[in-house]
């Protein structure tokens, strides 16, 4: 079998880059290890940045999105039982959407094998990739059905298969390198079946550890609370969550909580890594696959956007026209975003977990922070655009 492009991974990386091509009229093939039903129903991400829906709506993939999603226009932080509210809308004309990442996967998939005709094969198993840097790679996979594997000959691989997938490994460990960093704290990451509290992102900075708040949809809402790396759920009951959100998020005039059903409860390290760079030969790496960020700044599902866009059209450029200057290009400009966003969220989680981090000196540093995003118009000016991720791109 022979096809222009395999996507490994179809999540909203994969998905995106295997609807351009589509659109465009060339023939791809996606692989998922999970079943369809299954990918959409995992509840992931939710906060979606201006430029990113209007990327997927040039590309007629936000059709559902603008319907539904919800929009936000500000920030909140608590602080010392008294709220801080950043109009970043005011300031800027941008917003956010709110859409469950599980609602753009299932929109991505109806549109890419539904709608455009795409193949999709879900529930494969031992995905295996050879011959990246000759002209003629091939990807094998396991049929879940009748266990045979089968080999698929590509022009290019795009791996598109996440924080856990198998494409990043393949990267010869002399040609690429990897930046990690640790953030040394772990998020108890939680959603409710619950309404938001609050028409807006809320974070409160506490002795006890951060507290966050999003909404998710009308009737679901996450949560997380800072705690122990490695940190086991099974030691966070329902009422110990409940009372750490109270006091984490306590603060004078704000609703009180609206309490739920806790439908996930599960402990994330903080941590990133970007991979540079993000091509060995024929394999090109997108989204999650190529650099992780911690969701503190809620900038991966909005990164893997990114480089879908970029890599949907760059393929396209090639294969159709033989234009490769968006392929020699490509990852130079995904590394450079990737590192804008990371930077970005290592400043708000120094800002985060300065005030329970045991040291005066980090707790004071944190409050002047983000006290000065209130008192300096440029700093605001700042921290809104890169909390916007404003891009002129995509
Ligand atoms: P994924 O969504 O991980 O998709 C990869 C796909 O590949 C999956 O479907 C997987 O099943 C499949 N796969 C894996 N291995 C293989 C294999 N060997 N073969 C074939 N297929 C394979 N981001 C934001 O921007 N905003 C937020 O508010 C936000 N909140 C988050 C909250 C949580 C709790 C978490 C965990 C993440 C959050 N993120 C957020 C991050 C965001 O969800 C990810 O960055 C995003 O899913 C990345 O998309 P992706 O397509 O690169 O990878």
């Amino acid at each position: 079998q022979r096809v222009p492009v395999v996507v490994v991974g179809a999540g909203p990386a994969g998905l995106t880059v295997g609807n351009i091509l589509r659109a465009a009229g060339i023939d791809c093939l996606v692989l998922e290890t999970e079943t369809r039903a299954f990918i959409e129903r995992r509840p992931r991400a939710g906060v979606i940045e201006e430029w990113a829906v209007r990327g997927l709506e040039r590309r007629g993939l936000a059709r559902v999105l603008l319907e539904r999603a919800q929009r936000h226009t500000a920030f909140e932080f608590r602080f010392a039982g008294e709220r801080h509210r950043f109009e970043y809308t005011a300031l800027t004309g941008s917003h956010h959407y709110i859409y469950p990442q599980q609602f753009l996967v299932t929109d991505l998939v109806r549109e890419y094998a539904d709608v455009r005709g795409g193949r999709i094969r879900f529930g494969v198993r031992g995905v295996r990739l050879r011959g990246l840097e000759s002209d003629r790679p091939s990807v094998s996979y396991v049929c879940p059905d009748s266990g045979e594997r089968r080999v698929v000959q590509a022009a290019f691989v795009a791996g598109c298969d996440g924080a856990r997938g198998v494409t990043r490994a393949v990267l010869p460990s002399g040609r690429v390198r990897t930046a990690r960093h640790d953030y040394g704290v772990g998020w108890l990451a939680l959603l409710a079946e619950a309404p938001p509290s609050s028409d807006c992102v809320v974070f409160g900075m506490h002795p006890s550890g951060v507290a966050g708040h999003m909404a998710r949809s009308p009737e679901v809402t996450r949560y997380y609370l800072q705690c122990p790396p490695g940190d086991d759920p099974d030691n966070w009951s329902h009422d110990r969550i409940w009372t750490q959100l109270r006091r984490r998020l306590a603060a004078s005039g704000a609703r009180p909580l609206v309490e739920g059903r806790l439908i996930e409860k599960r402990v994330l390290d903080m941590h990133g890594y970007v991979v540079e760079p993000m091509v060995c030969g024929r394999l090109f790496l997108a989204g999650d696959a190529a650099h992780l960020t911690a969701p503190i700044a809620a900038k991966g599902l909005n990164l893997a956007l990114h480089d879908a866009f970029l890599l949907g059209d760059a393929l396209v450029a090639h294969l159709s026209r033989g234009d490769d200057t968006g392929l020699s290009g490509y990852s130079a400009a995904c590394v450079a975003q990737a590192w804008d966003y990371q930077e970005f969220s290592q400043w708000l989680a120094e800002l985060y977990h300065g005030t329970a981090s045991g040291d005066p000196y980090r707790a004071g540093a944190a409050v002047a922070r983000m006290r000065r995003l209130f008192t300096s118009a440029v700093a605001a000016t700042a921290f809104a655009e890169q909390y916007l991720g404003i891009r002129t791109s995509g």
